[in-house]
Parts: structure tokens; C-alpha cells; sequence
């Protein structure tokens, strides 16, 4: 936490970095298809995981399970641990994160910059050994609470309180489809669920993105893949199904000649999930026309300078 002597003074500035997570743009995205918007998470501190991060640490405090001197504990090797980082940095929380230690070294760096301790599992294990590690330091820790994404229902509740609305604000109500890969499935469940239940929005169409090389969701298998972010290769607590109303599988290569069309015809770039909701969204606004469409886009291209993605 910041020191700081009282001030009086009222500034137009945010009380803290809560304040700057939510509220991202539209992008018009003329160059795929007419009345396609990519929503951008890039305008986050870090990425739409900042949003659930926020979200689970209140829960967690309001529920009283974290206390003054408690600890978070998650396994995750992306953004998520970058959203509790910075959320628990600020609040003064320890963060104690386990990740596969095939993690790249620029988000090893960013972590530790932001005041989070890691604990590094064999490669060989996966996210397994992670959760596995996670969960043992949850139990041997003092006041230690475990963020479980996967499970956990501030995840959708993040989305549902947040990014639902922000889409029907930002498009008068107009928003007709959704596109998002499903990594937890807290973004595509959360947004279906403030618009099927909330707005009673019959007319919504929720449209889940997942890796072809592992059609977890549409053909019950799951293999490697090379969309970071999503694909989780099983069918995650959080996922409601019964609200998504298509699944389509985009091929790695696809994904990324998305992301760096982007970057070339509209000047963003973008993280290679992104990609791969557009390429989805495009086809899919293509073949409804006079649909207004909106893809996630869940995080910047800088987070991936070290992979294939842009070279
Ligand atoms: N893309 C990226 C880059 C992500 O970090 C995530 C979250 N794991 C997703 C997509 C998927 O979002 P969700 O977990 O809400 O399904």
C-alpha cells in the first residue's frame, strides 16, 4: 500500500486501482465484418481477469474467510494472478500463487513487481501439480483462503455485475450476439446471464469459442493447443452450458492470423484468444447480417512478444 499524508484536495483521480478495472470501449471492427465491435480488455490495468480478481477478493472479504493479515492463494500461470496481484498489492493482502514452472520469464517478472510470491511445480505435472500445490499451502497457511477460479461464483458474478451491462449500455441495448473463448467460462456465463435473465433478452445469442485442437465443448475431447488463456481441456464448475447457444472451434493458426490482422487493420494488438473470438464473431456476423456483434477481447498483445504470435 502506498504511504500517504491526508489530503483534502479532490482531484479527478481514481481512489485506487479498483477504480480503473471496468468500463472498457467498443471497437468497431469494419475490417472482419459490418456491426462486429471487439470489446477491449487492454483498457483493464491488466486484463479481464482483473476483473474477477476484484470481484473474488471482496467476496472473500465480505464473507470474513480473509482477514486483515490473510493471504490469497491461487494456482493460475496467466492473467488472473496478475489481477489478484495487483488487487492484493494494493489492499495489502499477501499473494501466494503456484504455476507451472514453464511459465515465461516476463510474467514471472511482472508477478514478482507486483508483490506476489510464486511457487514454481514441475512442468511435467501441468496445472495439475499446481492446484495440487495450491490447495496444500491453502491448508498448512494461517488465514490463507483459496481464489478458485474455476469455482468459485464471483467469477460469473464479476460479468453479470460488470461486462453484461457495459455491453447493453455501450450498444444502446442493441447487442444481439456475444463471442468469448471459454477459459473458466465466468465471462461467457456472467454476460448470458445478465442478458437471458436480467434483460430477458430471448433474443440473445451466447456463442463459446474453444480451441479446434481440443473440442472440449463440442465433441467431449481434449488435446494440447496453442490458445493460451482458453481451453482449459475440461468442462469447468463456473460454465453454465444451458446459456450458451453455440460452440465454435477456431484453429490455432486461424486465431492468430485474427490477432495480427487486428494489429494491422485496426492498429490494436491483441492476445491470441482474442484472435480467435474474432475469427469466430466474423464468421459468425457474416452469416447473420444486421446483427450487432461483440467479440472479448480479454487482453494486449504485449503479454505475448515472447510466444509465435507476433514476430
Ligand atoms: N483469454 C485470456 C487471455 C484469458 O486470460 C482468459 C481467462 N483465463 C480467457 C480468455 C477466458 O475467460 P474466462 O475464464 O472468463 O472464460
Amino acid at each position: 500500500m502506498a504511504e500517504s499524508s491526508e489530503s483534502t484536495a479532490t482531484f479527478d483521480a481514481a481512489e485506487s486501482i479498483d477504480d480503473l478495472i471496468g468500463g472498457t470501449p467498443l471497437l468497431r471492427l469494419d475490417a472482419f465484418a459490418a456491426d462486429l465491435f471487439g470489446k477491449v480488455e487492454a483498457s483493464n490495468p491488466y486484463s479481464v481477469k482483473d476483473r474477477i480478481a476484484r470481484e473474488m477478493v471482496d467476496a472473500a472479504e465480505e464473507s470474513g474467510e480473509l482477514g486483515p493479515d490473510g493471504v490469497v492463494v491461487e494456482s493460475t500461470s496467466g492473467n488472473t494472478g496478475i489481477g489478484l496481484a495487483a488487487v492484493c498489492a494494493a489492499r495489502d493482502y499477501d499473494l501466494v500463487l503456484t504455476m507451472p514452472e514453464s511459465m515465461s520469464e516476463e510474467r514471472r517478472k511482472l508477478l514478482r513487481a507486483l508483490d506476489a510470491e510464486l511457487e514454481l511445480t514441475p512442468a511435467e505435472e501441468g496445472m495439475g501439480g499446481a492446484n495440487r500445490r495450491a490447495a496444500e499451502l491453502a491448508d498448512g497457511r494461517e488465514g490463507a483462503v483459496l481464489a478458485r477460479q474455476f469455482e468459485n461464483d464471483a467469477n460469473p458474478r464479476a460479468h453479470r455485475r460488470t461486462t453484461g451491462p457495459e455491453l447493453w449500455r455501450a450498444t444502446d441495448g442493441e447487442v444481439d450476439a456475444f463471442v468469448a473463448g471459454v477459459g473458466t467460462g465466468g465471462t461467457i456465463t456472467g454476460v448470458s446471464e445478465y442478458a437471458k435473465e436480467e434483460r430477458g433478452a430471448e433474443e440473445f445469442t451466447a456463442v463459446a469459442v474453444e480451441p479446434a485442437a481440443s473440442p472440449t465443448l463440442s465433441e467431449q475431447c481434449s488435446d494440447g493447443h496453442d490458445l493460451q488463456g482458453i481451453g482449459p481441456g475440461f468442462v469447468p464448475d463456473v460454465l453454465r452450458t444451458e446459456l450458451v447457444d453455440e460452440v465454435r472451434a477456431v484453429a490455432g493458426d486461424d486465431a492468430k492470423a485474427a490477432a495480427r490482422k487486428l494489429a494491422r487493420t485496426e492498429g490494436l494488438a491483441v492476445g491470441v484468444s482474442a484472435g480467435a473470438a474474432v475469427a469466430a464473431a466474423a464468421e459468425y456476423a457474416r452469416n447473420h447480417p444486421g446483427e450487432t456483434v461483440v467479440a472479448m477481447l480479454p487482453d494486449a498483445g504485449e503479454r505475448y512478444l515472447s510466444t509465435d504470435l507476433y514476430e
